[in-house]
């Protein structure tokens, strides 16, 4: 039996009737047009206040979200921590509030959670996106070339202290801190900023992580660029490699605005392009990488390589990382062989963390094909626990 298929380690943790509660969702998410009725659904329903949040609750959110404050979070986190050995990183899964009030919430937010890291040996590192410390559109406008005007320059200064602010706490306390990827046509300027914060807060170890999107064709030549200025420069690079969440936005928007696409051509092209990534970090030193990925080829891969480049399997320099709700199979008995291993866990009020719940949906539709995998493993362990 391949490490993986393990159904056991995979559900330890889970009742009976957890299991039957996420075999019941997996069957419904399946169906690829109830999800998107569903979420058109349900985004009209909170629209106009109808009373589905505990419907969402008792279903999509409890499956995926930890709760709907950090505090909600602490049993399931304990609960993993202690008896699956898999860690947790606390995502506040609030999306496009763009609003300078709702990004210092953002920044006090992340601040208490590096308190938390500090404290708990279970919550490892602190994660943020880019557009919760700042307006989408000055992202873009940066990215694009463009001049800002005063007001937009302070506005821009304004971000740029947010992200201080987290580095400089985040090195004090010694807690790494992953940033998300967003869309490309932002990101530029967000990179370009995470490099600055990698030269200033990386200098013994890698404490600012950056991501790249491995479904982006660019972001090989972008990783190898990047090394070379670490080498001139001096500083660790910290790296959350990741396949890429936007990619139909991408297509999309390329394809109306009349530019190339930035995504690889087809899913093996991206698959290629991912494993060649984890392989050039894994090959070079002064680097940390966080492997964000549900990918079960990947993954082994990512085993081969350490054991070849005689990284133990607890070096804290290499983390495996799935999302809460996804890929059990993958995180407990990866964590089970003494990994590294930390599950994303989101939480929010219910109507805010609706954009990455139909996100989550949509991925495990029959259609991407994650569902038919969920599926059959929660069948498995249904029929060895005889239910
Ligand atoms: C811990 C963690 C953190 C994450 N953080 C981020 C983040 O910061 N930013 C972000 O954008 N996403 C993030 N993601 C989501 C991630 O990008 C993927 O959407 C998701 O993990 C699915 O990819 P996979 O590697 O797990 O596996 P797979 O299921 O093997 O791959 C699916 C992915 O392959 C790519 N793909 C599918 N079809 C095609 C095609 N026809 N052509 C080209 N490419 C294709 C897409 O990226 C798709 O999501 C994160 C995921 C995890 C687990």
């Amino acid at each position: 039996m391949k490490l993986f298929d393990n159904t056991e380690v995979a559900f330890s943790l889970k009742t009976d009737s957890q299991l039957e509660r996420a075999y019941f969702l997996f069957k419904m998410i399946q169906n690829e047009p109830m999800v998107r009725i569903g979420s058109a659904v349900t985004n009209f329903a909170l629209k106009v206040h109808l009373p589905v949040e505990g419907l969402i609750r008792s279903t999509v959110f409890d499956h995926f979200c930890g709760g709907v404050t950090e505090d909600d979070c602490l049993p399931i986190i304990d609960n993993m921590h202690k008896n699956g050995n898999v860690h947790s990183v606390l995502d506040y899964s609030v999306e496009g509030k763009d609003e300078e009030i709702s990004f210092d919430g953002a920044l006090e937010k992340i601040l208490r959670i590096i308190n938390f890291c500090e404290e708990k040996q279970s919550i490892p590192y602190a994660v943020f996106k880019p557009s919760g410390f700042g307006r989408f559109g000055l992202y873009v406008k940066i990215s694009e070339g463009k001049t800002l005007t005063s007001e937009e320059k302070e506005e821009w200064n304004r971000v740029v202290a947010r992200f201080h602010k987290v580095c400089e706490v985040a090195l004090k306390k010694d807690v790494p801190l992953l940033i998300d990827a967003e869309e490309s046509w932002m990101q530029k300027s967000a990179d370009e900023l995470i490099e600055e914060l990698m030269e200033t807060y990386n200098k013994d170890k890698a404490i600012v992580f950056n991501t790249l999107q491995m479904y982006r064709h660019d972001r090989m030549d972008y990783l190898k660029e990047l090394h070379q200025k670490a080498q001139k420069k001096g500083f660790y690079i910290g790296m959350k490699v990741v396949r890429g969440a936007y990619m139909e936005k991408e297509r999309d928007r390329a394809e109306e605005k009349g530019y190339p696409s930035p995504i690889c051509k087809d899913k093996q092209a991206t698959d290629d392009n991912y494993n060649e990534a984890i392989k050039y970090m894994m090959e070079h030193s002064k680097m940390a990488l966080f492997a964000g990925t549900h990918n079960e080829e990947s993954s082994y891969m990512l085993m081969e390589l350490a054991k070849k480049h005689n990284i133990k399997n607890n070096d804290m320099r290499l983390w495996f990382g799935q999302l809460f709700g996804m890929s059990d199979h993958i995180s407990y008995n990866l964590a089970n062989e003494g990994y590294n291993v930390a599950k994303y866990l989101p939480f929010g009020p219910v109507r805010d963390v609706m954009p990455y719940l139909i996100r989550r949906a949509e991925e495990n539709t029959s259609v991407s094909g994650q569902t038919s995998r969920e599926l059959n493993l929660l069948k498995t362990e249904r029929k060895r626990r005889k239910l």
